[in-house]
């Protein structure tokens, strides 16, 4: 089955092309453009190129579409992007502004152009449905929780495919099993020994979620992508009073004070250089101070979450760096597990340097207990796999 996954930002449409059975998914081929301003050019663009290097004759060869959605009001799971999507990612357009109007733009210009092909839409809340009340509810009144204010999470399918892979990799295929299963058959029982994962997604934009035998017990971001980590110009965790308050001193309105916070707030906003971690790094090696801040408030900020799901599963088995920075960045890595030999966790400082760029491998030493893991984020893939199941069985997952 040939299966598009198409990765839709503000500015940008990437995507992967999958030919995949029952046993295997092979990636066909990948690309993308940025400054985009007409998705429907994209996709032109896109087809004439698979169809110049011979992956298909034309768009209607495409078996479906994946869209990695990234909220939708009283909808999750994997289902047909059809209307009932597009409604749910217009119900919280204000809550996701740099996502959910380019899906929902996205996947009208692929209906328009491929009507025939079946458009599908994997929600990154997916992976959070299984949080607990008490880790997903905030402390606010009832009307506001009726009206979908509560952690949601992001990210679902990079942490989920941290969860089948470092299973694998630590030689827990029954917890693999477990987890790539985990959108149909919910948790299923489990009785052997714990895998109790920590994964850090850390990119443009970053989270941190505990994983205990495959199912996320919490992560670090809540009602929008805005909350938990600092992101390359999003805020991450801000008391809410500061809203109000900047409001008034600074006399800006808060449609203002929400665009400051989502455009020039994060490692932008504390280090000024800018929002990408190789430049603040550079300006940090050349003395500054405020990008200097800018990388140590990040490792704060990812032991903080670490910790709180180190205390809340018991333990660890395994930490995972996986994204552009958690896959590449060697001091952000280095901090994070630094003095923590107490806990069991040593870093093996060759085998960091020496994993990058792709490279997936393990760099804690060989006397640590918890394992640190580099894993290259593989959304897609997580993507592909859900799509075809769905494809094949018109199923929709859990908790639709
Ligand atoms: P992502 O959102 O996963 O594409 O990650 C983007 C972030 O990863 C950027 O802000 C970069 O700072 C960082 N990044 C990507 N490649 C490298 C690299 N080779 N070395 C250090 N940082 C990198």
């Amino acid at each position: 089955m040939k299966i598009l996954v198409a990765n839709l930002g503000s500015t940008s449409f990437k995507y992967r092309l999958f030919d995949i059975d029952d046993t295997q998914a092979s990636l066909l081929a990948n690309g993308g453009f940025e400054r985009v301003t007409d998705y429907t050019q994209c996709i032109e663009s896109m087809l004439q190129g698979l169809s110049d290097d011979g992956h298909l004759d034309t768009g209607e060869d495409l078996d479906a579409v994946g869209f990695k959605t990234v909220l939708g009001k009283d909808l999750s799971g994997c289902v047909e992007a059809n209307d009932r999507v597009l409604e749910a990612l217009d119900g919280f357009k204000e809550v996701a502004p740099a996502h959910n109007p380019a899906y929902a733009e996205g996947i009208r210009c692929f209906s328009d152009k491929l009507p025939n092909v079946t458009r599908v839409a994997l929600f990154e809340t997916a992976f959070y449905q299984w949080v607990e009340p008490a880790a997903r509810e905030y402390a606010i009144p009832k009307n506001w929780r009726d009206i979908g204010i509560r952690r949601y999470g992001f990210h679902g399918a990079s942490h989920k495919f941290v969860a089948e892979r470092s299973a694998e990799l630590l030689g827990s295929e029954a917890i693999a099993k477990r987890a790539r299963g985990l959108y149909v058959d919910g948790p299923t029982s489990y009785h052997g020994p714990p895998l109790r994962v920590i994964s850090c997604h850390l990119g443009g934009s970053s989270s941190v979620t505990g994983i205990k035998n495959g199912v996320a017990m919490g992560t670090s971001m809540g009602f929008s992508p805005q909350s938990g980590l600092p992101q390359n110009n999003r805020v991450g965790d801000l008391d809410s009073m500061a809203i109000p308050y900047v409001s008034k001193i600074l006399d800006i309105d808060i449609e203002e004070a929400e665009r400051q916070l989502n455009k020039e707030s994060g490692l932008l906003g504390l280090s000024g250089v800018g929002n990408d971690i190789r430049d603040i790094s550079k300006a940090a090696s050349g003395g500054s101070k405020e990008a200097q801040l800018a990388i140590d408030h990040l490792v704060e900020s990812i032991r903080h979450w670490a910790g709180s799901f180190f205390f809340k599963m018991g333990g660890a088995e395994a930490i995972v760096f996986t994204a552009g920075i958690g896959e590449n960045n060697t001091e952000v890595r280095s901090k994070v597990c630094a003095g923590l030999e107490e806990l069991g966790l040593e870093l093996d400082q060759e085998k960091n340097e020496k994993t990058r760029l792709g490279t997936e491998g393990v760099i804690s030493a060989e006397s640590s207990r918890i394992k640190v893991l580099v894993i290259p984020a593989n959304e897609e893939l997580v993507i592909a796999r859900e799509v075809y199941r769905f494809m094949n069985t018109r199923q929709i997952s859990l908790n639709n």
